[in-house]
């Protein structure tokens, strides 16, 4: 049925123009009526995987803003849920992932984010959410198929304060923006519609495009009553998780991770009537994230390699080397730690690894982190489908 309707779609309306608009909206009201059936997915999934209505999707499985030629793209994940789907993290390359994971109706006519209802960013670090600004501008043209209700999009507010200079003592260096020196996600959204805007209205006023700010309800999570951000960054002990949304039968939770100095850092939690799935965004050893993990059917896990730290601390200049050494193994898990210390201490039934620092170690070094931990161990790799809880 879709190759026919691409074909009617070539056949009687120009590539721009007021036909193909009116066949657009008639395919995007025939899809929001069932006509249209989302296609499988075209990764290397399994069938066994496919036939469980809750499923995890590795988009991108690369941590950090470096790019390596380790066949990954920068952090992100899909969960679905039946017809739903869920982003959590827009790393480098998450949209292409997207379009190859076939979670879209795969009609080739743009439909990559119809199935989409909610994208959640663990931190605002570029390797994070490089392809917000991306997602944000060309959007629009990705929704062939959607209804009118606006994908939601959460993600850290204003910390408020500029985080601490390591060394202490240390120089300041010159602050970005200064007026506004560490917008959240609503407020680097706004500065999106500013960067964007020659587009933005050309294709308003040429076209009818939806626009951005139709399409996305961007909410910045609320930490009122939880904690005020401090220069240092180390999130309080939370005694229970931060309700962030429900969406029908999907829950989402979150909590504070430690990522310190950057803050707020969040790990999110979804729970469908089939099981969980917890991501724990970027974080040193949490007691945060271990209390939000307790007996999850999966924890999705950020993971470093302590020889990489030292071979690129002994590549760099002396006067970064320190400050690089310490962010990296304070700020985050290694491999030594993930299994032993989080996991299993968290009871879950399935780790799995992803934001692997760096994108090019051999999976053979990834596997050490089953030492110390009972459950079921999967090293990432991009596109990778595992199925959640009951089939
Ligand atoms: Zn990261
Ligand atoms: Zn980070």
């Amino acid at each position: 049925m879709c190759h026919v309707l691409n074909h009617l779609v070539q056949q009687s309306a120009p590539a721009e123009g007021p036909g193909r608009r009116h066949l657009l909206k008639t395919l995007g009201a025939a899809t929001a009526a069932g006509a249209l059936l989302p296609l499988a997915a075209t990764g290397p999934a399994t069938a066994a995987a496919r036939r469980h209505r809750t499923r995890l999707v590795l988009l991108g499985t690369a941590g950090g803003p470096a790019w390596l030629d380790g066949g990954r793209c920068g952090v992100s994940s899909a969960v679905v849920y039946g017809d739903r789907v869920y982003l959590v993290d827009l790393g480098h390359g998450a949209m292409h992932r997207l379009v190859q994971s076939g979670l879209g109706a795969g009609d080739g006519l743009g439909s990559a984010l119809t199935p989409v209802r909610g994208i959640f960013l663990t931190h605002l670090h570029s390797d994070h959410v490089a392809d917000w600004p991306a997602l944000f501008a060309t959007g629009p043209a990705n929704i062939v198929g959607r209804g009118a209700e606006p994908i939601h999009v959460f993600g850290p507010g204003d910390r408020g304060v500029l985080p601490a200079v390591f060394p202490p003592g240390a120089p300041a260096p010159a602050v970005f923006n200064p007026e506004r020196p560490t917008p959240g996600l609503t407020a680097m959204t706004g500065y999106l519609g500013q960067a964007f805007a020659t587009d933005f209205n050309g294709r308003a006023r040429e076209s009818g495009f939806t626009r951005p700010d139709d399409l996305f309800s961007v909410h910045d999570i609320d930490l009122g009553g939880v904690w005020s951000v401090d220069p240092a960054g180390k999130p309080p002990r939370l005694e229970s998780p931060l309700r962030v949304w429900e969406d029908g039968d999907v829950r989402v939770t979150a909590t504070l991770v430690d990522h310190a100095p950057t803050a707020p850092a969040f790990a999110f939690r979804f729970d469908t009537p089939d099981g969980s799935v917890v991501f724990s965004g970027d974080t040193r050893v949490s007691a945060n994230l271990i209390e939000l993990a307790r007996d999850a059917d999966v924890l999705v896990h950020e993971v470093i390699d302590p020889r990489f730290v030292d071979q690129l601390a002994a590549a760099l200049p002396a006067s970064q080397r320190e400050a690089m050494r310490e962010h990296l193994l304070t700020s985050h898990t290694t491999i030594d730690q993930v299994g032993r210390d989080v996991a299993e201490p968290a009871g879950v039934r399935q780790l799995v690894l992803n934001h692997l620092v760096p994108a090019t170690n051999p999976a053979r070094r990834w596997k050490a982190a089953q030492k110390g931990y009972s459950g079921k161990l999967v090293v990432g790799e991009d596109l990778l489908t595992l199925g959640v809880g009951r089939g």
